[in-house]
């Protein structure tokens, strides 16, 4: 800040212009899996997912259906929803298991020639479900269709192989194990067999192939750049690339091993000491299906959560309509501090959760 923004003035530019593609690398080479040039960062998960959504359907135009998941984040639904409204298409939001979240069997019934866009969480955001992205995404190509991934809950989490997988498309925010901090850019990613057809519907300076020729029309960039829009958020993407960094130097293989050792000993210990006062697991007990988090469920979640949170106990979520989602985070959380966590969900539930609970996090 005090050289290149201080003292460099607009001057700098070129220090930070190509910022977005460097983070994108980082974060596509090391922790998704993907080849080089296929992952670039900018913009929210939100409007990525807009983007690359009205993309695949653009790629698929004799294609009337969508398809998601009716549990899915309400973000992403929501954009689908607004997609299909304009561009003529109809949404198909599939009932799956609450715990068990997507599978190949599930979808099957719904997957046709009809299909032009499957688009799908990978962690489940309540559960902690871990789709199987290899199996759905070759089951959604046999149809004919694309795949769009969002991966906001397992980057950094598990391990990741979107060319392995022949992923199309995919998204993930950065500032939940990627540490980027509050409103932290999002990352895309384009596989490279469909980066040159591809077209975007915010068609931006950042996204033309010539940018400072300022021509009259525009051009795509070559690659993924043509999935860019505006000038980057040069500040909290410097965040971001350290928060990618470390996590890439721990590296997804020995944070996946502590991860499972993680959620398994909290599993144990809710089912030894929480499920006497009323709380049952919501997550897959297979770790092999599961993600980086925890879902227990109570029917008084959402006053056991904001006394956690209020009281300064654990850090913790409440998800609809009765879950208390637990992420021992690897990179930071110790096995103690799992049985430390437990002990207060114990000790808050046996003395009582407040009553007349109106928002998450907060006991007034
Ligand atoms: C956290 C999360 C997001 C976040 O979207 P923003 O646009 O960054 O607010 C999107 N999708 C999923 C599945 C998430 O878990």
């Amino acid at each position: 800040m005090e050289e290149e923004w201080g003292r460099g003035l607009v001057g700098s530019w070129e220090a930070w212009i190509d910022l977005p593609e460097r983070v994108g690398e980082l974060i596509g080479t090391a922790l998704l899996g993907a080849h080089p040039r296929e992952t670039i960062v900018a913009d929210s998960t939100t409007v990525n997912f807009y983007r690359l959504a009205h993309a695949a359907l653009s790629l698929r135009p004799g294609r009337g259906v969508i398809l998601s998941d009716a549990g899915g984040f309400p973000t992403n639904r929501y954009v689908l929803e607004g997609l299909a409204q304009a561009l003529g298409r109809t949404l198909v939001l599939v009932e799956f298991d609450p715990v068990e979240g997507p599978t190949v069997d599930r979808l099957a019934a719904a997957l046709d020639e009809r299909v032009a866009l499957v688009a799908l969480s990978h962690v489940d955001y309540r559960s902690g479900a871990l789709a199987d992205l290899a199996a759905i995404t070759a089951a959604a190509h046999a149809a004919g269709a694309l795949t769009l991934w969002d991966l906001s809950h397992s980057v950094g989490a598990v391990p990741i192989d979107l060319a392995g997988a022949g992923v199309d498309l995919a998204v993930g925010c950065t500032y939940k194990y990627l540490n980027g901090g509050p409103g932290a850019p999002a990352f895309q990613y384009v596989g490279r067999a469909l980066q040159e057809e591809l077209r975007q519907p915010i068609q931006g300076w950042f996204g033309q192939r010539d940018q400072f020729a300022m021509g009259p029309a525009y051009e795509p960039a070559p690659g993924i750049a043509r999935t860019l829009s505006g000038t980057p958020p040069v500040l909290a993407l410097m965040a971001v690339e350290e928060g990618a960094r470390i996590v890439a130097e721990a590296g997804v293989g020995p944070l996946r091993a502590k991860s499972v050792a993680l959620t398994e000993r909290l599993i144990g210990l809710a089912d030894d000491r929480l499920a006497g006062l009323g709380v049952t697991v919501g997550s897959p007990r297979d770790p092999a299906r599961r993600g980086g988090h925890v879902a227990l469920r109570h029917p008084a979640a959402l006053g056991l959560s904001a006394a956690l949170v209020d009281r300064g106990l654990v850090v913790c979520d409440f998800r609809p309509p009765d879950v208390l989602r637990a992420a021992p985070v690897p990179l930071y959380t110790r096995h103690r501090d799992v049985e430390e966590a437990v002990e207060r969900i114990a000790g808050t539930l046996a003395k009582g959760v407040p009553r007349n609970v109106r928002r998450p996090g907060r006991v007034t």
